[in-house]
């Protein structure tokens, strides 16, 4: 019996580099993913059962996605800063497939792994479904595997949500994600709704921040049955593309594989020759980067993709690395020297000792209201670092979805007192460029 030919999960990356719908996965294990799950979790219990249980059930879903005090810390007091925007009797975490003959149907699986089964196209997990004004109508007891789909009211619009704990700098926008898109024309076509609004939320502070499509006057834009058809259509031609690609697996023949940024989270990755030639050219300098050699601009094309994946092999090198020191001992170097550990001390100043002491120090040399100033410039602040501690004051205080307001009060104090400045920078990362131009992942592009 087949398996999906893609999930929702890999939709945009499966469009851009035909050849990942072939090529063997192996499953991702990173610090952001597991965070993620343990929200999703969290989430899901949350908008089933209360909050109260969620709060019950925290240490637990933290113990099982092995997070650290500090990652627990932050996440608690971002889930609990947060109002999930959903209307009453959401339906959460729904596993749905569609299949050849146009039906979808409720699968078994989820987090990318769905059960074989006959005629199946493609599948993936809505973290949230809803309907308003009128709520979702439920025959039987929602949330059971063998429970038929509700029923939208006529009248209502369908909403699916999809939870992004993660950065959004490598998350296509709502209008034109295709896993979001392709998620609300499964919950469409299940349920037999006439109106969905696919969106996106970031988890935060009061609703998180909310991406969906919305009109000249801000109202949400509902997907309609010409998106529906087109969306599905562009689905089944995607599939088709997968399974191209595997007869030329199984051929021996040269698969369509593109590089880019959107290998960073790819299953595929251990086992892709082109994302392995490509960082072992930069690793052996076949890709010139001598400094003051003018790049084509195909080379920069190509770098830029490549950044953020080759960070990433090179993070898990080393993680590689320490483990087989770990269990080993140090690595023999062909020059007599060894990689592994060492022990280091690095001084760590106290903040609230260093400002006295430093300003003494500059008042023998400069007046002392420059002395003051010098020193305190001398002292880092970052909004994450306020945020972080208002995060774990909160948290150990039980004070809940306080965290925007505080961090507000922290920042009105600092500008009545002249402590807020702005100063113009730049960076050099993956942004957009808003609607002008095209960002790099255009290929990924919705219908
Ligand atoms: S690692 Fe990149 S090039 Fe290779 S299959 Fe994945 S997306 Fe395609």
């Amino acid at each position: 019996m087949p398996e999906p030919v893609f999930t929702l999960s890999g939709a945009s990356r499966a469009a851009l580099c035909p050849g990942s719908m072939a090529l063997p996965t192996t499953p991702s294990a990173s610090q952001a993913s597991d965070v993620g799950s343990a929200g999703h979790e969290h989430t899901q219990i949350r908008l089933e059962r209360g909050l109260d249980a969620a709060d019950a059930a925290f240490p637990e879903i933290a113990e099982a996605w092995e997070l650290s005090s500090r990652e627990r810390a932050v996440l608690r007091a971002r889930l609990y800063s947060w109002e999930p925007p959903v209307g009453p009797g959401p339906l959460c975490e729904v596993p749905l497939a569609l299949l050849e003959d146009g039906t979808v149907r409720r699968v078994k699986g989820g987090r990318g792994s769905y059960a074989a089964e006959d005629g199946i196209l493609f599948a993936g997990t809505l973290d949230v479904a809803w309907a308003e004004p009128e709520p979702l109508q439920h025959s039987v007891e929602p949330g059971r595997e063998d429970a038929p789909p509700p029923r939208v009211p006529v009248d209502a619009v369908a909403y699916v949500a999809d939870w992004k704990f993660g950065s959004e700098e490598h998350v296509p926008p709502a209008r034109r994600n295709l896993q979001v898109r392709l998620g609300a024309m499964l919950f469409a076509r299940w349920t037999s709704a006439r109106r969905v609004v696919p969106m996106i939320v970031y988890p935060g502070p009061d609703a998180g921040e909310v991406d969906l499509e919305t009109d000249g006057a801000g109202r949400a834009v509902a997907l309609t049955e010409p998106d529906l058809a087109a969306l599905e259509s562009y689905g089944r031609a995607l599939v088709a593309r997968g399974l191209e690609q595997r007869r030329r697996l199984a051929e021996g023949q040269p698969l369509d594989l593109v590089t880019g940024a959107h290998c960073l989270y790819c299953p595929a990755r251990s086992a892709c020759p082109a994302h392995i030639a490509e960082v072992r050219a930069l690793a052996t300098g076949a890709l010139d980067v001598t400094p003051g050699r003018p790049l084509t601009r195909e080379e920069a094309t190509r770098l830029a993709g490549l950044l953020a994946p080759a960070d990433a092999v090179l993070r898990r090198a080393r993680e590689a690395l320490k483990a087989y020191a770990d269990e080993h001992g140090p690595i023999e170097l062909p020059d007599g020297r060894v990689w592994g550990p060492v022990d280091v001390a690095r001084d760590e100043l106290d903040a609230g000792l260093t400002l006295p002491a430093l300003t003494s120090a500059l008042a023998a040399l400069v007046r002392p209201d420059r002395a003051a100033e010098l020193a305190l410039g001398a002292m880092s602040v970052s909004k994450e670092a306020i945020k972080d501690a208002l995060r774990v004051a909160l948290a150990e205080a039980g004070v809940k979805r306080q965290l925007g307001k505080r961090f507000g009060a922290v920042l009105d104090a600092l500008r009545a007192g002249g402590g807020l400045s702005r100063k113009a920078g730049v960076e050099y990362r993956v942004h957009r460029l808003g609607e002008r131009a095209a960002p790099a992942d255009d290929a990924s592009e919705a219908p």
